[in-house]
């Protein structure tokens, strides 16, 4: 099969995509041991991109055999030489990046112009920057001769399947770690194609192995006793499920899972801007997004003017084929993804809040849901307080700044938080009183590799990007 995107010739950018694929180990693909498969569907057209292999517990077995055997001689390398082949790897992701970013949104429903701008180069920029630290290890922090762990096992969600990737595997190559990657269900593709990279990079066999699979081969991951550590990214449930079931093993753990961030607009913040940056905290990715702007906090006195002009601002999103690039707002993951959604913006209706829905007509094929705000919020209601990870917008007031941290604070998370003024002092100020692990001013959803990325309470625990996303992969 081959999709095209963009109309213009000199723009064109296709992707292959064979009618199935293997499980990646031992540095080639193969059929799961038990022959099982799933299909992977583009949730735009519903259409089934391609028959993927489905790991079960031998496929684990012989993946984290794979992954031991070669860890000895992996980490045993000079840093230097580990860096050749992750500098290999960025080089050869920035070339195939347009290939990459169509099959992404094409299995994931995310708009291209987020592919291509945002997704692909922070792969890239991972890659990079993890190289750099390979041969400095010494130099962390950690002491003079931190040491990996072993092979890692390295669960990862559907938002952002490339981007969670490249944070997992990167530093843990740098490091000299091993690793079984599984990603998840809906979106495999990508991952698929990353191992064709490892082969193109000469990556050493074992290396870096993928099984694809669902809940089960995660399950079989997670249990493994030859996987020395657990990077989890995914739902809280499912999180709090692997450190259950590692409790007591010894073997590390780091997770990352949702949030319910408040994005804080002051009536001093310069409005418009406030306004882009409310969009882009919510709509960005459809709101797929752990640490997503989901709660909008504005001071009573501004309410009213800030609302008209988010109103305004939504109604011009551009919904529909995240294949063309000028699309905002592509398609829900999955039907099931969408049933969530639905069932909590319902709660909002049964709970007494005002829905405000943008005007916008929904394809008839795919799982859609339109940009969508309410108003009239309390800190009760199930919107202030589940993660809906959609495009829908809770919206609450308040009049001082401690009315502010309070209401921000009042949340089972603690990823990430906005805050919206002119004045230096009060982002200061706010900074120290909210429990988040990231704090965005006058800014949102800004991501960077040098810069660590985690949260408090139930976001989680352990740190991903920068000199601290080392640690979790070091015995220091
Ligand atoms: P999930 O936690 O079920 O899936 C994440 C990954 O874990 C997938 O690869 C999945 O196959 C795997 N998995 C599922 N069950 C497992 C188990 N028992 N043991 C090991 N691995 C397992 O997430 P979901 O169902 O895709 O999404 C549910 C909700 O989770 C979303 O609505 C959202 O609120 C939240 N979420 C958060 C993030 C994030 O980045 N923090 C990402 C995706 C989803």
């Amino acid at each position: 099969m081959k999709f095209e995107y963009a109309p213009a010739p000199e723009s064109r950018a296709t992707a292959e995509i064979a009618p199935s694929y293997g499980l990646f180990v031992d540095g080639g693909f193969r059929e799961a041991a038990d022959g099982r498969t799933f299909k992977t569907v583009s949730p735009a057209t519903e259409e089934v991109l391609s028959e993927v292999a489905l790991g079960g517990e031998a496929d684990v077995d012989a993946a984290v055999a794979a992954a031991r055997a070669a860890f000895p001689a992996w980490s045993a390398l000079p840093g230097a030489e580990r860096a050749k082949y992750l500098f290999r790897i960025a080089r050869l992701v920035q070339e195939r990046a347009r290939e990459l970013a169509v099959l992404e949104t094409l299995d994931n429903g995310k708009p291209i112009r987020e592919t291509r701008d945002t997704d692909l180069p922070l792969v890239a920029a991972h890659f990079f920057y993890y190289a750099g630290w390979a041969d400095k290890l010494a130099h962390a922090g950690f002491g003079p001769n931190p040491r990996p762990l072993g092979v890692a096992g390295q669960i990862i969600p559907w938002n952002f399947p490339l981007l969670m990737l490249a944070w997992k595997i990167a530093p843990a190559l740098a490091t000299g770690n091993t690793v079984v990657l599984k990603p998840a269900e809906t979106t495999p593709l990508t991952a698929l194609r990353f191992a064709a990279i490892c082969q193109q990079a000469g990556l050493p066999k074992g290396v870096v192995n993928i099984v694809t699979g669902d809940g089960t081969t995660g399950a079989a991951l997670a249990a493994h006793p030859g996987v020395d550590k657990v990077a989890f990214t995914g739902s809280t449930s499912v999180g709090r499920a692997i450190a259950r079931s590692l409790a007591g093993t010894g073997r590390r753990l780091s997770l990352e899972l949702g949030g319910k961030a408040a994005n804080i607009v002051f009536d001093d913040a310069p409005l418009d801007q406030a306004v882009e940056g409310v969009v882009n905290g919510i709509f960005f990715n459809q709101g797929h997004v752990c640490c997503a702007g989901s709660r909008l906090l504005v001071q009573e006195s501004v309410a009213e003017e800030l609302l008209a002009r988010l109103k305004r601002r939504v109604g011009t999103l551009r919904l529909g084929d995240p294949l063309d690039k000028n699309t905002d707002i592509g398609a829900i993951n999955s039907p099931e993804q969408l049933a969530r959604i639905r069932e909590l913006a319902d709660a909002g209706d049964a709970e007494g809040a005002s829905r405000w829905t943008a005007p916008c007509e929904l394809p008839s094929t795919g799982y859609w849901f339109p940009p969508t705000l309410f108003t009239g919020v309390t800190q009760a209601h199930r919107i202030a307080r589940e993660e809906i990870f959609g495009p829908v917008l809770s919206v609450l007031t308040f009049r001082t700044p401690d009315e502010a941290v309070a209401k921000a604070n009042n949340t089972p998370y603690g990823l990430s938080a906005g805050v919206w003024t002119e004045k230096g002092s009060r982002i200061l100020w706010m900074a120290q009183r909210l429990r988040a692990g990231v704090v965005w001013s006058n800014t949102f959803n800004r991501f960077d590799p040098t810069s660590p990325f985690g949260g408090y309470q139930e976001s989680g625990y352990g740190r991903e990007g920068g000199r601290h996303g080392l640690e979790p992969y070091l015995d220091v």
